[in-house]
């Protein structure tokens, strides 16, 4: 008997219903259509995932549901392709493309070539402006404004084929062929932000009603961008709103025009950011700019990484954001910068162990802003301005009441500002009086900041200047900057002899 004709539409970084290119091709394509998210093990087992991300994910797969009918696996893709054509004759697969880590690329290449193997037609689509392996910047930012102000994708929801023949269950009933999940993703945690399309329009609802407000003035410090950012990475990391749904809305309030606009240029940089990464995907491990490529001798000490990620290095502000990440899966972009400069340029240690540690605990991870944000950070694009961030004029600027460092270090809740800000420098007295002993309740820094930060600074600076490092520059503005930033950049670095 001749199996029943279907399209597929694989869920990846796209959980939403709506604006969804995938889901209104199959639409359009007239078959019944299975809608599939897999669970892969491979993928959840990489170093850079964690439970949260798995939670976060499952969560928005149970918002799906109540809209689109939804089959769920957890299998490799391959496995799961086969165990559908058991029962039917696949005839498209429809998916956006992923701007991803080598291994879910890899993973795409062996899909190609199993829809080859298998006469199943593979169409994938691209989100949020990201073109596929672009090598220039030629038209790019029109381009990409042109796809955040095109209409929005109408999508409805699409019934599944008869499964009878199958035994196969739907989302959320349980995953289709009986598999069990790990069940640590199937507990909610009231410490992350929910997962799903529904949660994610309450964020930005909430954001453009009132949180904007302070979006400018708060958007550097711990406590305060907690709430007057918009929240919304998580959401648009794992595709429950996609860049040109949050443009178009956010373009259209009347209200925090500025703050707005300074929020819309962000979604711009979003793309801007997945866009590097697009065009080269080593960057998820080599240096961007390949100069630096074992020059720069950083090193790749246990005990530093133990206690930079454990949130003991002595610098109060480190520690507080390190904690709160680890407990939260959120730390606002300046603070991230500070971590990462702490981290490559006072510890003076390679940025891959740090990037990969950073990507388990943000629940906003996204390969595409992460790995291109830690290189522009760590130094090693070679052409961004260099900015270390000193932990203590951090606490004193943008946490001045040591409210956060109270908050997530309590060892230091009884020591007041400024004293918290550099707790080393406390008296015996002090010490006894704030009860906190520097050394036995809380650490002596793990490095004297001014002197380990000027000679990795220095380091770095003897092979930025280096003809490796300059050589690369051409490459690297053809191939990621857009074109004013690659004339400023010739103009600021003219040289002088
Ligand atoms: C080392 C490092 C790693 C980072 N890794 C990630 C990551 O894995 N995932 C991620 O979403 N962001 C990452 N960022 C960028 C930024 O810190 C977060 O997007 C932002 O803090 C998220 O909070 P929000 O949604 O409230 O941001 P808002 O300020 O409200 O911005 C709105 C959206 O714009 C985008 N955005 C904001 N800032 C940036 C930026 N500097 N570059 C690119 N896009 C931006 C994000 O999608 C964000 O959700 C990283 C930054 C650094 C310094």
């Amino acid at each position: 008997m001749s199996k029943p004709s279907v399209n597929i539409v694989w869920f990846k970084r796209d959980l939403r219903t709506r604006d969804h290119a995938a889901l209104a091709a199959a639409r359009h394509a007239g078959l019944p259509v299975i809608a599939l998210y897999v669970f892969e093990p491979a993928l959840l087992a990489l170093p850079e995932y964690d439970v949260r991300h798995g939670r976060f994910i499952r969560q928005c797969l149970d918002d799906l549901a109540q809209h689109q009918p939804l089959l769920v696996f957890y299998d490799g893709m391959l496995p799961v392709l086969e165990k559908i054509k058991q029962h039917f004759d696949i005839k498209t697969l429809f998916s956006h493309q992923e701007t991803g880590q080598l291994a879910t690329f890899e993973r795409d290449k062996a899909v190609g070539r199993w829809c080859k193997q298998n006469g199943v037609g593979w169409q994938e689509f691209e989100q949020d402006g990201v073109h596929r392996a672009r090598r220039d910047r030629i038209g790019w930012n029109k381009a990409v404004l042109r796809h955040l102000e095109a209409p929005l994708e109408n999508s409805v929801p699409l019934p599944l084929p008869d499964l009878s023949s199958t035994g196969w269950d739907t989302w959320p009933a349980g995953v289709a062929d009986g598999a069990v999940l790990p069940p640590e993703i199937l507990e909610d945690h009231p410490d992350f932000q929910p997962g799903g399309e529904h949660n994610a329009w309450r964020y930005l609802h909430s954001f453009g009603a009132e949180r904007a407000q302070h979006y400018s003035r708060h958007i550097s410090k711990p406590l305060e961008s907690r709430r007057s950012c918009s929240r919304l990475s998580p959401y648009l990391a794992w595709g429950c709103l996609s860049a040109r749904q949050v443009w178009q809305w956010t373009g259209a309030q009347p209200k925090f025009k500025h703050p707005i606009s300074n929020f819309r240029s962000r979604i711009f940089w979003r793309s801007h950011f997945m866009q590097k990464f697009e065009s080269d995907y080593t960057i998820e491990w080599r240096d961007m700019n390949r100069g630096f490529d074992g020059a720069l001798n950083r090193g790749n000490d246990p005990a530093l990484f133990k206690v930079w990620s454990e949130g003991r290095t002595g610098f109060p502000m480190v520690d507080a954001c390190m904690r709160c990440l680890k407990a939260t899966g959120y730390v606002n972009f300046r603070m991230r910068a500070m971590l990462v400069t702490f981290w490559c340029f006072t510890l003076n240690q390679e940025w891959q162990p740090g990037a990969r540690l950073l990507a388990q605990w943000f629940l906003d991870f996204e390969p595409g802003i992460h790995y291109a944000q830690w290189q522009m950070q760590a130094g090693t694009s070679g052409y961004h301005t260099l900015r270390i961030y000193n932990p203590t004029s951090q606490c004193e600027k943008h946490d001045p009441t040591g409210a956060f460092v109270h908050q997530w270090v309590p060892e230091l809740q009884h020591v007041p500002p400024p004293l918290v800000f550099e707790p080393w420098t406390m008296s015996a007295m002090e010490q006894t009086f704030y009860q906190c002993q520097i050394g036995t309740d809380y650490p002596a820094p793990v490095v004297d900041f001014d002197a380990a930060t000027r000679v990795a600074k220095d380091a770095y600076w003897a092979v930025r200047q280096s003809p490796a490092v300059v050589n690369e520059l051409p490459r690297l503005f053809r191939r990621f900057c857009v074109t004013k930033d690659a004339a400023k950049y010739k103009r600021d670095n003219r040289p002088t002899d």
